[in-house]
């Protein structure tokens, strides 16, 4: 589930909270969590290390280690995210504990396991972030068409979620931007006007841009408990779904519509059958 604004808040946390702080522990509690080397090899080469410098590319965040010139790759799956605490606490669902010498510790959660951390010499190794399109937030808008009709035939929730065309996008942004958009997510490329390509374009940077602001105050708040609870989804302004999506279904621009949802591009998907034509 994590997309750009959420990593972007993992991103802008673990640089207020964890950079350049000597690394004193690792505890692993869920091996398969880790990739590119053993368990074993991945504390032997993070401990006594630092993060110096971190970024985000498409839902991947990447950190540099001070020495031994290696990365730690970060992929938070469909319900990772990441928590900072002091040594003592306890926090449910935490995989993978980098522990730092000042007592604090940055928590890698991992509901259901499906989160990936990677230690490697070169982060194009990996065969994802090798091949994955330009980032959504990076997009030039004749980059973007292009892209599109490249892919006409094909649907158009599908195309904006496939990390090898525009990297970024997941599941419920996917529906945002085109609830903003006036869209309707069954449609394929082909069917899109010059002017609702446009729209698409405009508001998927204004989505992902405000979102990611709302989710860099909401991590603040996070305690022990779940990231993009469903007290998370309120702080969104009314006029998204996002604020109402598994709460209410009311439509945002509409209060008599109901949102609906429908399996589009394997996904389940919020739309109102009104407004987005
Ligand atoms: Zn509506």
């Amino acid at each position: 589930m994590p997309e750009i604004p959420e990593v972007e808040a993992f991103k802008s946390y673990i640089k207020s909270h964890c950079m350049n702080k000597p690394i004193a522990d690792i505890s692993i509690s869920a091996a398969k969590i880790i990739h590119g080397v053993s368990p074993a090899t991945f504390k032997k080469t993070i401990i006594d290390n630092k993060f110096t410098h971190i970024e985000r590319r498409g839902k991947f965040l990447i950190i540099k280690l001070a020495k031994l010139n290696k990365y730690v790759v970060m992929h938070f799956g469909l319900t990772g995210s990441v928590h900072c605490t002091k040594e003592d606490a306890t926090v449910r669902f935490s995989a993978v504990r980098f522990i730092f010498k000042n007592h604090t510790v940055l928590h890698f959660k991992s509901i259901r396991k499906f989160g990936k951390i990677w230690l490697v010499s070169d982060p194009d190794k990996i065969k994802t972030l090798r091949t994955m399109g330009p980032d959504a937030l990076a997009l030039t808008q004749k980059e973007f068409k292009a892209i599109l009709e490249k892919n006409g035939s094909r649907n158009i929730k599908a195309v904006l979620m496939d990390q090898a065309k525009i990297a970024g996008i997941g599941n419920e942004y996917a529906d945002e931007i085109l609830f903003q958009a006036h869209i309707d997510p069954h449609h394929s490329i082909k069917q899109l006007s010059g002017a609702q390509l446009g729209a698409l374009y405009r508001h998927m940077k204004s989505v992902l841009r405000y979102a990611t602001s709302v989710q860099k105050k909401a991590i603040k708040h996070v305690s022990a408990g779940e990231f993009f609870s469903k007290e998370d989804r309120k702080m969104f302004k009314s006029s998204y779904m996002q604020a109402h999506r598994h709460i209410d279904m009311i439509c945002p621009k509409n209060r008599k519509h109901r949102l609906k949802t429908a399996t589009i591009a394997g996904r389940t998907t919020y739309y109102c059958p009104i407004d987005q034509v």
